[in-house]
Parts: C-alpha cells; structure tokens; sequence
C-alpha cells in the first residue's frame, strides 16, 4: 500500500513526488508514456538533447521556485530571442526598438511610441475586447500584420479576433533595445537536459512507465491511500460532459549534416502561408558544437481523440466546460487533479512547479 499514488511524471507529478518522499511518504509513480519527464522530455540525438515535445525555456520571477528546481540540475545562462521570418524579413522578438526600426526606420522610444499611437488611432480601439484588439492597441497595424496574425491563427487555428487577449500578453513590448523574450529575473536550460533533471527529481522513488491509469484505474487505485492525477481532467471522467478543446502539436524532426542551420534556437515564421509556426534548432539551447544538427519543424493542428493534447483553448467555451469538470474533481475525495492538463491551463514550467509546491503543502 502506497500513500500515494502519482498518475503522470512530468513537472508536476514529480516536484510532488519529492516533496512527499522527503515528507516520509511512500509513493509510487506512474506515467503511460515509456519515458519520464511529461512534455519537458528531452532526447539525446547526435550528442544533442533534443526537445522532443517543444521548446521549453524554464524562466521564472520567483526565487523560491528557482531555488527548488537548481537542486536537481545547473542551468546555463541561455537567454531566449527567438527572430521573426515574415516572408524572408527578419525581425527581432519580442517586440522592441530593434523591431521598431526594421518595420518602420524609427530610432527614438518617442518615434516608436507615436507611430503605435497613430495606427491605434486609426483602428478605433478603446477597450481591447480580444487577442486582434489587444495586439493593435500594443504594438499597431504593422506589427499585428507582420508578426502576430498569421502566427497566432496558425498556432491556435481561430481568428485572432475569437482568441482571449491574455495570450498576447504573455509577450513584453518594450521601448528598449532588449531582445530578451522574457521579463524573469531567472533564466536558463538545465545542462544535460530536461530529462536528467526530471530523473534526478525522482531519484530513489518508484516509477513505473508504460502503465495507463485509466486503463486500469480500479486496481490501480486500490494500491494508494491517494491519488495525485495530471492527465487531462475531462479524459479522468471518461468526457461525460463533452471534450474539452485543446491543441495538439506535430514535429517533424530532421538531422542536417551542418553545424548550423539558422543561426538561433527559434525562428517564427510569421505568414500566414508557411504551413508551420516555427523552427527549433535545438543545439543551441546548450550552445553546442557539435558537426551536425537537429532541427523540428512545428505544426499546430485541433486535438483529437488519439492525439497529445498540448495547449488549452482557454476561450470562454472551454473555461465555462472546464468549470463544470472542476466541480466534478472537487467532489472526488481521494483525487486531487494538478498540472497544465489535470487543471486545464496554459502553465509555463515555473507555474507548475508552484502549484505542485503548494498543493504539496496543502496535502502534506
Ligand atoms: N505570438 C505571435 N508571434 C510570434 C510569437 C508569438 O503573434 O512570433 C503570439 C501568439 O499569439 C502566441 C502568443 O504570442 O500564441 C504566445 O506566444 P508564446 O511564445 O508565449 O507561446 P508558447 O511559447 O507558449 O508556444
């Protein structure tokens, strides 16, 4: 008999795996997958550790976060300025004087800031009532045109004007020239990568993969006290109320025989006809050496039964869905439902650990 019972061994499944070891607790692992590590899994290709299921990029603004996650790997000090392609102009990410200059040959914060103002102006927005009036009234006409539309409706498979305005928010404008994607104050890639990480997170703890919980969910349920579960909240209650949506994500991954492709670990490509969002090359997350190198093209597409879910469709559908799925998890005493998927959110990396931290709190 274990105390507790982890379905999902990714980020969140175990940071509360350590937690209740080192709380004395016996717990056992489980992950339907053949690999520990949920999405943040990395491969080794070539010498190069590949990230398999997408770019991850751990940033964070909270100390006590970054704190916990340096006790399991080193991070080097890779900073993320993935670069635009729109029809063969390139343009630096975020939004910033550098592509202020390229769109418009401003050169002042001021001249910046009064161009944005004018298309503004000219598009008529007040209050920003979705993701296209949001992007407007950030950054103007030319940047939503250039950059954030094709993009976005690639990405999400919705027009920008049915898309919540939080999703654009996620990406700083500013009137400096700082190509940093993020505003954290801690940033990097765990040397030797997410994998290693994940297992150093686990070390000494019982983990068995290739075991799907919901396949077996009686007898495995029989063996804990509780269950911590990080799979998809409407997939746990057999999609009794309707599925809720998400995005799914293809890679087409390739080995080159040159030392570098592109230039830079992400490049978007911000049209609408290019058929994926962007271009990973994965080495230099580690900026590796090595002769050859791995690239993963990315294709965005509507999840389906069979598919990985990646991204929620936090649109107010789904979060109205989702709300009644959330009352249905309460309810279940031995259940506690955490993670980007068991609490349909679109969570970064240091989020997760957060939640996972706390709800460790809260049950330990
Ligand atoms: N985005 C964009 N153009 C870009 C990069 C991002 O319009 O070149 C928008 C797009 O709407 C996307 C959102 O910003 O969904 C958030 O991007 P982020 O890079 O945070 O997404 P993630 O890395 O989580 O996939």
């Amino acid at each position: 008999m274990y105390d507790y019972l982890i379905v999902g061994a990714g980020l969140f499944g175990a940071v509360f795996a350590r937690e209740a070891t080192d709380r004395g607790k016996n717990v056992l692992v489980i992950d339907k997958r053949d690999h520990i590590a949920g999405n943040v899994y990395t491969r080794e290709v070539e010498g190069i550790n590949v990230h398999e299921y997408g770019a991850h990029i751990f940033h964070t603004n909270n100390k006590k976060v970054w704190d916990h996650i340096n006790r399991f790997a080193e991070f080097n000090r890779f900073t993320n300025s993935p670069v635009a392609n729109y029809k063969g102009e390139l343009y630096s990410l975020p939004f910033n004087m550098y592509t202020f200059n390229r769109m418009w040959g401003v050169i002042t914060p001021d001249e910046a800031r009064e161009k944005i103002e004018e298309q503004r102006k000219a598009a008529g927005i007040t209050e920003p009532r979705n993701l296209e009036e949001q992007a407007i009234s950030l950054v103007g006409t030319d940047i939503y045109e250039k950059l954030i539309r094709g993009y976005t409706e690639k990405q999400w498979g919705r027009p920008c004007s049915e898309l919540p305005a939080f999703i654009i928010k996620r990406l700083p404008v500013r009137y400096t020239f700082d190509n940093n994607y993020f505003n954290a104050l801690y940033q990097g890639i765990p040397m030797g990568g997410y994998t290693k990480m994940v297992a150093n997170m686990l070390d000494g703890i019982e983990v068995r993969t290739g075991v799907d919980y919901l396949d077996d969910k009686d007898k495995l349920d029989a063996l804990a006290e509780r269950v911590i579960f990080t799979g998809p909240v409407d997939a746990y209650f057999g999609y009794e109320l309707g599925a809720l949506q998400y995005r799914s994500v293809r890679f087409e991954t390739e080995v080159l025989d040159t030392p570098n492709y592109q230039g830079n670990a992400a490049v978007n490509f911000t049209d609408s006809e290019t058929p994926y969002t962007r271009i990973i090359e994965h080495k230099f997350f580690e900026f590796g050496q090595q002769p050859k190198t791995v690239i993963s093209r990315e294709y965005s597409s509507e999840w389906k039964q069979g598919d990985e879910p990646y991204y929620p469709v936090n649109d107010e559908k789904n979060s109205a869905l989702y709300a009644q799925y959330r009352k249905k998890a309460e309810a279940e005493n031995k259940v506690v439902f955490g993670g980007r998927l068991g609490e349909y959110k679109y969570y970064d990396m240091d989020k997760v650990i957060e939640s996972a931290l706390a709800c460790a709190e809260r049950e330990l």
